[in-house]
C-alpha cells in the first residue's frame, strides 16, 4: 500500500489517499477547503487513475471534514467514520461559524461505521481500526500492519498529542489509550497525524514530551 498526502486549508490539515496496485485507493480525512484544493486533489487520482472506495474520517473535527461533501458526491463513495463522531456532523455549521467560517452545505451522513477491532479492505490492502478516544470521543486510527502504516488523525502529533478540551474530549483516556493501543505497535511504525510531519512510534515513545513509554 502507497500513500501521498496534502496539506489542506488555513487549519494545515492532512488528508491523505492510501492506495494499491490495484488502483483502488481511500481518502482518509477530506480537509480539501478551497477549489484549489480539490482540483489538487482530484489531480492526484486522475493521473494515477485511481477508483476511490471509501472517504475514511479518522473524526470529524471541522478541518477534517471541509472536502466530505465535495468527495463523496464527486466520487460516489460512503463517508465511513466511528459511531461517537456523528454528532460533529451534525453541528459541522455551527462549528463553522464559531470559527468564523459561513459555510452553507451539510457534510455527508455516514453510510458506514466503524469501531475498535474492525477492519477496512480495499483493492488488496487492509486497515485494522484502532479507536482511541480522548481528542474526539469516536476518533480511530487506521493501521496497515504489512507496510507498517499507521494513519492516526490528531490523536498523536510529533512530540505533542491532541487537544482535549473540547466536546467529548478527555485527557486521560487519551494519555491511555496512547500507551495501550498505539505503543503496542511496533517502533518502526510510520506515523502520519492529521496535523504537521510524520513521526514514528519509537521516536514518540522516546520523547513524546505527553506520553513516555
Ligand atoms: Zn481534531
Amino acid at each position: 500500500m502507497k500513500y501521498q498526502s496534502f496539506e489542506f486549508s488555513p487549519f494545515q490539515e492532512n488528508t491523505y489517499v492510501l492506495y494499491d496496485e490495484s488502483k483502488e485507493c481511500v481518502i482518509v480525512d477530506a480537509g480539501n477547503f478551497s477549489e484549489y484544493e480539490h482540483e489538487k486533489l482530484d489531480a492526484f487520482i486522475e493521473q494515477n487513475q485511481l477508483k476511490p472506495k471509501a472517504l475514511l474520517q479518522t473524526h470529524n473535527h471541522l478541518d477534517h471534514l471541509f472536502g466530505a461533501k465535495y468527495v463523496t458526491d464527486k466520487y460516489q463513495v460512503p463517508l465511513v467514520c466511528h459511531a461517537d463522531e456523528v454528532p460533529w456532523i451534525k453541528r459541522y455549521k455551527a462549528t463553522c461559524a464559531a470559527y468564523g467560517l459561513e459555510i452553507d452545505e451539510e457534510p455527508p451522513m455516514p453510510q458506514q461505521l466503524i469501531a475498535q477491532g474492525d477492519s477496512f479492505q480495499f483493492g488488496n490492502s487492509k486497515l485494522e481500526v484502532i479507536h482511541v478516544p480522548g481528542h474526539s470521543a469516536g476518533g480511530v486510527a487506521f493501521y496497515n500492519a504489512p507496510n507498517g502504516l499507521l494513519f492516526c488523525g490528531d490523536i498523536l502529533f510529533d512530540a505533542s498529542i491532541g487537544r482535549t478540551d473540547l466536546p467529548g474530549g478527555n485527557y486521560e483516556q487519551l494519555i491511555s489509550g496512547i500507551k495501550e493501543k498505539l505503543y503496542a505497535l511496533p517502533d518502526t511504525t510510520r506515523v502520519f497525524p492529521g496535523h504537521g510531519r510524520e513521526t514514528s512510534i519509537g521516536k514518540e515513545k522516546n520523547s513524546n514530551p505527553y506520553v513516555k513509554g
